[in-house]
């Protein structure tokens, strides 16, 4: 067991980590915002997935429960530290001990398994029982914005960091997957939050990239409240036939607009205004 001496001399570590994660969530959820919401010259305001905006009010909300997400993943990445200076953890130093192939490979499969694991909680945490105290905060955004990716409960927030947690017991990784499977479930999160349809058209009922979820697929979870249960991936939902009926179609619809009416500018500045 490590004293209150070892402790402190790991406190800079917890630190940087609190520092790390508040800039992974902060920095893209902010370029995001400020290009898709705040620059006049966005070239993509036609591909507004719904029609209406959060107020700013709600977009204050979104950005205090990302911080306090921040919170609760650095102290889990706290934990893990901790475990690693144990030797308890498969995470490994050395890249060279399992070579690039197996490097590549890890990668994979913790977007894999993390999008399955995402999968099965989100529908658990949608269960009656669990939904008040778990999900429905992250709910009340119903047309989300980048700042709504991590507009989690202190109980969800536990839940989505715990993935990490397990994955170090149970796969060997090196400190730089960890680091690139981080930057790639936030980068995801927040495009897929952006509330802007970002994705090619024809994406949706492409063979090959319909596999990944669109930012409509994210979108339709959050004014439907049902379906569209995947994180990276749409193969869980048309395995378990979850995947909302609409999807492709709002999907093609989306993608089929252009720019923005200035009516509908108009109304952007007014929401963003109040
Ligand atoms: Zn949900
Ligand atoms: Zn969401």
């Amino acid at each position: 067991m490590a004293g209150f001496e070892d402790l402190i001399a790991v406190l800079p570590a917890w630190l940087m980590l609190l520092g790390g994660q508040l800039l992974l969530i902060i920095i893209p959820a902010s370029a995001a915002f400020l290009f898709l919401y705040r620059w006049k010259g966005n070239p993509l305001r036609g591909r507004k997935i719904q029609p209406g905006f959060s107020s700013a009010a709600t977009i204050r909300r979104e950005v205090r429960y990302s911080i306090l997400t921040a919170l609760v993943f650095a102290l889990n990445g706290f934990c893990i530290y901790l475990f690693m200076t144990e030797g308890w953890t498969l995470v490994y130093a050395e890249f060279s001990d399992y070579g690039w192939l197996y490097g590549t490979f890890s990668l994979v499969a913790a977007i894999v398994l993390h999008d399955a694991y995402f999968y099965w909680t989100h529908r658990l945490m949608h269960h009656r029982r669990l939904f008040h105290a778990f999900h429905r905060l992250h709910h009340t955004s119903r047309s989300p914005s980048p700042w709504a990716a991590y507009a989690f409960a202190p109980l969800e927030a536990v839940v989505q960091t715990m993935f990490l947690t397990i994955l170090v017991f149970v796969l060997p990784l090196h400190v730089t997957v960890i680091y690139l499977f981080m930057v790639h479930m936030i980068l995801r999160n927040v495009i897929g939050h952006s509330g802007f349809e970002l994705f090619p058209r024809g994406t949706a009922a492409h063979t090959v990239f319909g596999i990944l979820t669109t930012n409509t697929h994210h979108d339709l979870h959050h004014s439907a409240k049902a379906g569209n249960f995947g994180l990276y991936f749409t193969w869980w939902d048309r395995i378990c036939g979850t995947e909302n009926p609409d999807y492709r179609k709002t999907f093609a619809r989306v993608t089929s607009r252009h720019i923005a009416s200035e009516r509908e500018e108009e109304r952007t500045v007014a929401a963003l205004k109040a």
